[in-house]
Formats: structure tokens, sequence, C-alpha cells
């Protein structure tokens, strides 16, 4: 029974709302950038057309005519896949519970990237695995260390196959894995025999419009991909994919279908039906453009407030949702948070992306979905927060 109490993923501070209050805690995607009435009249074409087919059970296989906007999305950051390679799901989160119960064997080890997205421990923990954090350098995942951490975890008897990581915009820091730092870890990974779980939610969002090659491109053979539509187009339908090796992928297909049956044909048919009609570029460079400006406002702001040479150092992200903030002498973020509620702002702290609560000393900002002209006084009364707090 895993017996955490800390909140299972990020869910109960999504929507948080009240008063004055300006949120930077909840990773929700700017939906003011999708075309709603062009996506309402597909839907209504799509339910008078095919309504029965899109609102039946269907088989726990990638529809057909989803198969080439995967593909398509994929093939933007290098990715290779073909039907057979593809698992439904309904986001990533449920296939991160369905590589966690069909792919390890309960009290197994699992390798994570740290910091991480908090759902993917607690899928790992709720299957009955052991997450167990991979050391970092200056350059982000450590490949020399990933070594060392398997050896050791095997000489004690420990079983664990497979690693976790979200190396492109990764949230909380926003940091990207290099491509020398993939082929090395690709190299640990095969003389290890491990496989890697690629989370890549936000891949697409680089400000600029360049993209890293995946690790499931440099290697399809040993990566299980998991991809969502809750980035590129919106979380609410629910819907994402695993690409993986065949076999594996057939594994995953009766997991998925245990878990849920069948994926939403309505979702998947809605999706197929604008990679059709419209397509996906315009709509990735509206959320780039959204990202990229937000983002600017948030960075531009905290050097204003914060400063270089204050307690806290961040990075300017080149993509996805988030700035990380470090404290330089190591104060625990959750002693902020009271004072950040006093002031009308709340972040999320950084122990929650911690696998044993490392990272205590960080906290996460998000500026996707926080309206322009509040971000400015968001970081203000943050920084009148931390300041608040330093002080005393
Ligand atoms: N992985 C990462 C790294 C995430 O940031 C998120 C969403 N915040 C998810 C998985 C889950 O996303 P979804 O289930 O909506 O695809």
């Amino acid at each position: 029974m895993w017996t955490d109490t800390r909140p299972a993923v990020e869910m109960p501070r999504l929507f948080e709302r009240g008063g004055d209050l300006i949120s930077f805690a909840g990773g929700l995607p700017d939906l003011d950038v999708l075309p709603l009435d062009v996506i309402s009249a597909q839907l209504s074409r799509l339910l008078r057309l095919g309504g029965k087919l899109a609102l039946q059970y269907t088989t726990p296989h990638v529809a057909g005519a989803l198969v080439p906007a995967i593909t398509d999305l994929m093939a933007r950051e290098g990715g290779r896949t073909t039907a057979e390679n593809l698992v439904p799901t309904g986001g990533s989160q449920m296939g991160l519970m369905a590589v966690a119960l069909g792919l390890a064997a309960p009290g197994e080890t699992v390798l994570c990237q740290t910091p991480a997205y908090p759902g993917a421990a607690a899928a790992f923990r709720t299957a009955g695995l052991h997450p167990h954090a991979v050391p970092e350098d200056a350059e982000g995942l450590d490949p020399e260390g990933l070594r060392e951490t398997v050896r050791r975890l095997r000489a004690d008897g420990r079983t664990t196959r497979l690693l976790y990581c979200n190396p492109t915009f990764q949230n909380p820091t926003g940091a990207t894995l290099s491509v020398a730092r993939r082929g090395e870890l690709l190299t640990v990974a095969r003389e290890l025999d491990l496989l890697v779980v690629e989370d890549n939610p936000y891949g697409l969002l680089g400000f600029d419009g360049r993209t890293t090659d995946t690790l499931q491109g440099l290697d399809p053979d040993r990566v299980i991909y998991l991809g969502t539509f809750s980035k590129v187009f919106a979380p609410g339908l629910r819907s994402g994919w695993i690409a993986a090796p065949a076999e594996l992928a057939s594994t995953l297909r009766r997991t998925t279908e245990i878990m849920a049956l069948s994926p939403s044909a309505l979702a998947q048919a809605t999706l197929a039906a604008f990679h059709t009609r419209s397509g996906w570029t315009d709509l990735i460079d509206a959320y780039r453009a959204s990202y990229r400006e937000r983002s600017a406002l948030m960075a531009d702001a905290l050097d204003a407030e914060l400063g270089a040479d204050g307690p806290w150092s961040w990075q300017r992200p080149d993509g996805g949702f988030y700035i990380w903030l470090r404290h330089r002498d190591g104060v625990d973020t959750n002693t902020f948070a009271d004072a950040a509620a006093e002031h009308g702002v709340s972040f999320v702290p950084g122990s929650h992306f911690g696998i044993g609560g490392e990272n205590a000393d960080a906290l996460r900002l998000c500026f996707s979905h926080v309206p322009k002209k509040r971000i400015a006084e968001g970081i203000s009364r943050l920084a009148a927060a931390l300041g608040q707090r330093a002080a005393e």
C-alpha cells in the first residue's frame, strides 16, 4: 500500500483559484490559442458522418486515421514508428501507469532522472516499484553515474530494467539533454540492457521552433516513448500514445485494455480530423509564440525582482512551461508557502519533484497559462514572499 501523503500528482494544485490568487503552480496549457470554431465545425461534421463509430467502443489500437498524425508529430523530432509499435493511452499519465504495470514486476527498482514529474514516481510506487534517483551533473543526467548506480543496485541483488527520463524541456527544470549526452545514455542503456522510458510532452514547444532528436528516434528498439496530445492540442481529450518495440507494444495493449477497455474513439477521431483538415503546424506555432512571450515576461520580471546576485539562481528556458528556481544556500522552499499564500501567489515546492525529499531547495514556476498582464505582478508578489521570509 502506498502511504506517501503528498498529493499523488499535481492535480490539487491545477485547479486552485480563489480571490486574487496568481497561480504559477499547475502546468496547464494556454487554450486561448485553440481554434475552437474550426474544431467545433470538424467535430460536428464528424458526428454527422461517423457518429456511431466515434461513440462506440473501439479496439486497444491507435485508430488507423490517427496513425499519420502521430507519425508526423514524432518525425518532427526525429522519431520513427509504425502502427504496430503504437498503443493508445488516455495521456502520458496513463502511459506511465501502463508501463509500470505491464513492463515491470512489483519490487523492481526504476531508475529516475530527478528532479522528475511527480506523476511518474507516483505511478511507479502505486505499481509496487521503487523509484531510484540517477545522479546528475552540470549537463543533466550523468551516464557514468547511471552505470555506477545500476552496478551497485544489481550487486545488492536489486532488479532494475527501466530508466525513466523527460529529456526535452523537462518538467520541472525546463532543461534539455544534449545530443551527445543522449548518445552516451543510450550506449550505457545497451551495455546494461536497460529500457529507456522517454516521457516527451514538451519536445515540440521550443520557443525558436528548434527540436532535439528524441531518444526514440536514436534507438527505437530500446526506448518506450510516451507521447501526448495534452500539450500540442488539449488535455481535456485525455489522449496520448506509447511507441514501443512491437513485442512490448502488444504487452502494453493488453495492459491498457485491462485499464480502460479501449481508448476514446471520439477523442481519436477528433484528433484525426484535425490532422487531416488543419494539420499541426499552425497550432504548434501558436502555442510556441504564447509560451515564448510568457516565459520572457516571467524571466524579465525575475531578473528585475530577484536580481542575479541574490540567493536564487535560475535559467531562462528555451521551451516548455517552467522556470526552476534554486536557493543557493539550500533553504527549504516549503517554508515560503505560507508567505506566498498571504501575498496571493503560488508555486510548487521542489520537494514534490524529488524521489526521496531531495530538491527541497528549489521551486517550480509555471508561466504557460498565466494571463500576460498578471505575470510581473505575480513575480513581484513572489519576491515579496521570498524576501519576507529571508528577512525574518
Ligand atoms: N509527463 C510529464 C513530464 C508531464 O509534465 C505531464 C503533465 N503535466 C504528464 C506526463 C501527464 O500528461 P498527460 O497525462 O496529460 O499526457
